[in-house]
């Protein structure tokens, strides 16, 4: 599947790797699990990282994460996990600097914007795909390089019990944990451990939680003046969909946040009925058949009425089931 991309990181000397913006663990364990391979073979590489959540502080020298790019031109650009040449985390005058760009990805319906792109919507991080690109290339694993792809693994399959996780994605995740990296630190630190101003914004998330469609649906929204009231920061104020998605019977959970810039990011989860991927992109967006996510499209139009338009979709779509 990598001939392609190992010929262009072969010819190529310095190399840029990006995620997508808001990044999780998956965008993360991706950008630094290759680049720190590919710096193992001697490559003069750089990770692109902005905004991250402090939960993954704790991950080795992320502290190597750059926000722009120095030089004036460089010759590869490699962007993971994002479906969207517009959701990338590298800014766009950094974008075109680069002789060459490959797009690797797994997200439904994504838009091709790499001169070479390889892309399987059928695995369910971008991480594996990263795992299988590192072993095609004969790179031997190291702590570091198998404790972020791990981490993007773990994140991207909740822990490895989505539908989407596959036989792969279990037997790459064994052999990660052979090289002998802390597996139950990262479960700790990422799934178990919460700032206290989170424990606040949940509550407020549960307490404006509105129900639709005999509970199928459970939709909540916190603006930005809240978040940021509760001192939670913008990159720790997503996962609200997580409480309400556990609650018997639901179908669909949606989480609307207001973020500083003014916008309001949408984020869904569902059960396996939904399709919401088919959802998030009719609103702009995008992702997968369970997780998809947009930015609500407030020109012309209120937040009242955005938000009725993506009820009324849902229930429209609530008897499809359509088993993803
Ligand atoms: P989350 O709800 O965690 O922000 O996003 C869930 C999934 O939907 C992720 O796989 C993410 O890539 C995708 N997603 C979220 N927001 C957007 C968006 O604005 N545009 C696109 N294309 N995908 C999104
Ligand atoms: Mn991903």
């Amino acid at each position: 599947m990598f001939k392609e991309v190992i010929r262009e990181i072969e010819k190529a000397n310095k190399i840029y790797i990006t995620g997508h913006i808001n990044p999780d663990g998956d965008s993360i364990g991706s950008v630094f699990g290759l680049y720190f391979a590919l710096k193992k073979i001697g490559k003069d590489v750089l990770p692109i990282l902005s905004n991250y959540s402090s939960v993954f502080s704790f991950m080795p020298n992320i502290s190597d994460g750059v926000e722009s790019v120095k030089e004036d031109e460089y010759d590869l650009l490699i962007c993971v996990d994002s479906s969207s040449k517009a959701r990338l985390a590298i800014k766009e005058e950094d974008f075109n600097k680069a002789k060459t760009v490959i797009m690797i990805d797994h997200h439904q319906k994504d838009m091709p914007y790499g001169k070479v792109n390889a892309i399987d919507s059928s695995l369910p991080a971008a991480s594996e795909l990263i795992y299988n690109l590192v072993k095609e290339m004969n790179i031997e694993f190291d702590e570091t390089i198998a404790s972020y792809i791990y981490m993007g693994l773990m994140t991207d399959t909740g822990s490895f019990n989505y539908a989407s996780t596959k036989p792969s994605t279990m037997r790459a995740a064994a052999d990660l944990i052979s090289v002998g990296i802390d597996f139950s630190e990262i479960c700790k630190k990422i799934n178990d451990t919460i700032k206290e101003s989170k424990l606040f914004l949940i509550e407020k998330a549960i307490s404006n939680m509105e129900v639709f469609y005999d509970g199928k649906v459970r939709y909540t929204f916190v603006d930005y003046d809240t978040i940021s009231a509760l001192g939670v920061d913008e990159e720790d104020a997503e996962g609200m969909t997580n409480y309400l998605r556990k609650v018997e019977n639901t179908e669909v959970a949606v989480y609307v946040r207001g973020k500083q810039n003014g916008t309001l990011k949408v984020s869904m989860r569902s059960n396996g009925k939904v399709d919401i991927a088919k959802i998030a992109i009719s609103f702009g967006g995008g992702g997968h058949v369970r997780a998809s996510g947009y930015t609500m499209n407030l020109e012309n139009s209120t937040y009242e009425k955005e938000k009725q338009k993506l009820i009324d979709l849902i229930g429209v779509n609530l008897n499809d089931d359509f088993s993803g």
